[in-house]
Order: structure tokens, then C-alpha cells, then sequence
């Protein structure tokens, strides 16, 4: 077969290309290797329970993706309202502005910390331990974020660059740390105001008015490309001629099915890393197990980083009198668990049990899946090895969109973003070039 345009995997970066191109009047197809389109904004269900495959909750600001998301389905509107649990005590998030559950000595130690810090100039900070260590001094960087950082980017902090930071992590002024240690009564400081999640379906269902009208084939595994021929070859035999190409594919991946890609930049994308990651899913004969919509994990002998609940997300993500909480364990090449999966599922089910979030009778359904592609994990040669594969690509006329196609830290919606962005790029091309 021939095709004008051809966008590679029915995520909603490829989605919103294919989307996108349409809306300029232009068809494209979208081949997807799995049984179903979203990708990582996909779900599953066991027995009645619905969960999503990793991605929780839309805090796009965006108006146009706003409009998109809303044109697809009702939505429930969430204020974040998470939780942290560090040694046996709940504090609000972000921890550093709500220390008051915390024994008084430790509260007494993080305050001096603080105020002893040496500031410095973000110019002369040299990674992320350093930035943590000048922003919230000792004793609080390395009992939170330190520790969490290996679980959550599965590196040491020193490790990491600092760029990818931006507003993600809450500065508090030393005023509202001290009245985070008196009081319980703070504000909310988190950098999402509202967070939006489809009433059915899952977060996918915030897809659904991008794929009417687009031509998706699933079971189209991609396994060679040849930029010569302008020819594409799918795991089932079949093979088609494109003009224009379209990626979300993860750069390393892209890099290893294109015929004869120079050896410096198939070693470029390896250098690229990123986490994985484990999802452990449960779900209860109870409605009222999950107490908080998501809360994150400090202590390292726990191996979950955060726990979100579909159930709190959208009553229908579970059967009626029922609700469910998902756990995410993060590994990579730099930190390897060598457990099984049932142990790391049975590792995960023992410790929420000792935290005191279910009991064992409650649980009904109990599930652990693997996730290759989690997180871009910047560390300090990601851009130098970023831009030789992109510049590769771009000199193959590929347009390499999505998470792992830009490799930067992009939520769902700066992903629908990229696609939107490449197909406007094709249509300005267009006329000539077809
Ligand atoms: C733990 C976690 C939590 C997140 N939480 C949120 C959140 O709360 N809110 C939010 O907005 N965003 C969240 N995100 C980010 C969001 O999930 C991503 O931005 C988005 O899903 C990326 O979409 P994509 O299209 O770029 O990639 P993908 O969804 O990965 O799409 C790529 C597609 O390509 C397909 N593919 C791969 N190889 C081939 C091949 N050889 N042939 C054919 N097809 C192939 C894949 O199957 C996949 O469908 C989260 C991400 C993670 C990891």
C-alpha cells in the first residue's frame, strides 16, 4: 500500500497528529502495534474494575486541549488534595510546608537546616542533590526528596541535571514552613488548581472525539523502516510506501528498526535513559478503602513511590460497592529489583496492609503489570545525546513527537501538543512536497 502520511503509534501524540491533519483536510493512517489505541493513556479491567496504565488525572491549561478533552466526555473536576507518608506519619503535600504531624525534634532539625542553607545562584548549582540541599537545606532533603528520588528516578540525585525541575517542585518561604510545622490548617500550595477525569471509560475517554474520523490500525507492529525507499515492514509480513513520517515511537527503539542508522547515533539513543515501571492493582469489596486521591511513599524499605485510587478518580472505574487503589514501583537499568513479580505484587500488598491502608479480607482483585516506558530520567548527558538523534531524524524527514519521541517530561496533554504541532508543520509544507 501507499500512503501521503503515515504517524507511528496510537498514542495521543500520534492520535492528535493524525487528528490534526484531518482537521486540515489532509488524511493520514495510524499504525498502532497493540490491540488497542491510547497507549499509555490505555486502561485494562479485571473483574469489573477498571485501571488505567499509568497516567491519573488532566491538569491541562491549555485551551484547546481543554476543549478537545471536554468535547469527549463528562468529566469530574478534582482538587488535588495529596498526601505524603513518611515513617508511620500522613502529612499533606508538599511535605515541606506541612511538617506538623512530624515529632517536634525532627521539625526543630529541618527548621535549622533550612535556615543555615548556602544560597546560591541556580547558574552555579551543579545537579539535583546540590539544588535540593540549597533550596531545603539538610536534614529535609535527605530524608524526602533525596530518598524519593531514588525511588521515583531510580538514580542517585547527584546524578541528575536540574533544567527538567521548573515548577514542579513547591519553594516555600521560610514563614510558611514554620507555619506548616504550628498549623494544620495551610493552604494549598500544589501547582495544579483542578484536576479533570472522564465520569466513563477511563482517561482515554478524553481521546474519544480525536479518533472518530481517523483512520487507526491496531496489530501494526513496525519492525523495519528504510528511509531510502520511503517503505515501512510490520511484524505480520505486510509492508507500505509512505511520503511523510510521523514517530511517537521511543527514540531508542526508532533508532534500532531504521535500516542502516549511523553507529554514533543508534549509541546516542542508548545513552537515553529512562525508568520502567511495575503498576500493582487492587481493588476492594469496600467503597471506602482509598482515603486520599494519591499519595506519595518516602520510607525506602517500601518499594511503591505513589499510590493513586481509580476509584476516587471515577466511582465507575470500580463495580458498585467496591473501590481500588494502584500502586507504581520504578526500576531501570540503574536500579534493578531482584524480585519476581508476584513478590514484588506480595512486597506491595504486605505494606500498604502494615500502613494501615486496607486489611487483607478487603481485597478482591490483585494484579501487577510491567511497563516499559516510564519517565525520561534526565541525567546530565541527555541533551548532548538527545539532539544527535534528533538531528539524525530530522535529516531523514521523520517527526519524532510524543514523550518519548521528543524525550522530554511531557504530560498528556503537552503530548497532544507535539502531535498537534507536527501535523500543523505538515500542512505547512504541504503543497509543495506531497
Ligand atoms: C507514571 C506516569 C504517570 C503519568 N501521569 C500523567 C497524568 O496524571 N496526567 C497527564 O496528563 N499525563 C501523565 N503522564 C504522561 C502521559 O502518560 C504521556 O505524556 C502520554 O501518555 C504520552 O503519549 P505518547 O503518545 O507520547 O506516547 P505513548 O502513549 O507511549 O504512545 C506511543 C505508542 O506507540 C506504540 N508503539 C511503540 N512501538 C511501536 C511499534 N514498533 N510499532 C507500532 N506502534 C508502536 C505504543 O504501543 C504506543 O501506543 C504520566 C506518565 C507516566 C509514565
Amino acid at each position: 500500500m501507499n500512503y501521503d502520511i503515515v504517524v507511528l503509534g496510537a498514542g495521543i501524540s500520534g492520535i492528535s497528529a493524525a487528528y490534526h491533519l484531518k482537521e486540515g483536510g489532509v488524511n493520514s493512517v495510524v499504525f498502532e502495534k497493540n490491540p488497542s489505541w491510547g497507549g499509555m493513556l490505555d486502561n485494562f479491567e479485571i473483574n469489573g474494575f477498571r485501571f488505567d496504565r499509568f497516567v491519573h488525572l488532566s491538569f491541562a491549561i491549555d485551551e484547546h486541549v481543554k476543549e478537545i478533552f471536554a468535547k469527549s466526555t463528562d468529566f469530574y473536576t478534582h482538587t488535588p488534595d495529596p498526601f505524603n507518608y513518611y515513617r508511620g506519619y500522613w502529612v499533606k503535600h508538599p511535605a515541606q510546608n506541612n511538617l506538623y504531624p512530624l515529632p517536634s525534634g525532627e521539625k526543630k532539625m529541618i527548621l535549622e537546616d533550612f535556615k543555615k542553607r548556602k544560597l546560591k545562584d541556580v547558574s552555579e548549582i551543579k545537579n539535583y542533590e546540590e539544588w535540593l540541599r540549597v533550596q531545603f537545606g539538610d536534614y529535609f532533603a535527605e530524608n524526602f526528596p533525596i530518598p524519593y528520588t531514588r525511588k521515583y528516578w531510580t538514580v542517585e540525585p547527584k546524578n541528575l541535571e536540574t533544567k527538567w525541575v521548573g515548577k514542579r517542585i513547591y519553594l516555600p518561604s521560610i514563614e510558611e514552613i514554620e507555619e506548616g510545622c504550628e498549623t494544620e490548617k495551610t493552604p494549598v500550595t500544589y501547582y495544579a488548581k483542578e484536576m479533570r477525569y472522564p465520569k466513563k471509560g477511563g482517561y482515554k475517554s478524553f481521546l474519544t472525539s480525536m479518533v472518530k474520523g481517523i483512520d487507526i490500525r491496531q496489530n501494526k507492529e513496525v519492525i523495519k523502516i528504510d528511509i531510502e525507499k520511503h517503505k515501512i515492514y510490520f511484524s505480520d509480513g505486510t509492508q507500505c510506501k509512505y511520503k511523510k513520517l510521523v514517530s511517537s515511537l521511543p527514540l531508542p527503539e526508532l533508532c534500532k528498526i531504521i535500516e542502516n542508522t549511523p553507529k554514533e547515533v543508534v549509541e546516542a539513543s542508548e545513552k537515553l535513559m529512562c525508568t520502567s515501571g511495575y503498576l500493582v492493582s487492587l481493588g476492594f469489596n469496600k467503597p471506602d478503602i482509598p482515603k486520599h486521591l494519591w499519595f506519595y511513599i518516602y520510607d525506602e524499605d517500601i518499594l511503591s513511590a505513589r499510590v493513586y485510587s481509580p476509584s476516587l478518580k471515577s466511582p465507575e472505574n470500580a463495580p458498585e460497592g467496591c473501590s481500588s487503589l494502584q500502586a507504581e514501583i520504578y526500576f531501570s537499568r540503574d536500579k534493578k529489583i531482584n524480585l519476581s513479580e508476584d513478590e514484588i505484587l506480595q512486597h506491595t500488598i504486605e505494606k500498604l496492609i502494615k500502613m494501615n491502608v486496607f486489611k487483607e479480607d478487603d481485597l478482591v482483585v490483585k494484579n501487577i503489570k510491567k511497563e516499559d516506558y516510564a519517565n525520561v530520567v534526565f541525567k546530565h548527558n541527555i541533551y548532548e545525546n538527545r539532539k544527535i538523534v534528533l538531528e539524525f531524524l530530522e535529516g531523514c524527514n521523520i517527526k519524532s513527537i510524543g514523550r518519548f519521541g521528543e524525550w522530554k517530561y511531557l504530560w498528556s496533554d503537552q503530548s497532544l501538543i507535539s502531535g498537534q504541532m507536527a501535523a500543523e508543520k505538515i500542512l505547512r509544507e504541504l503543497p509543495d512536497k506531497l
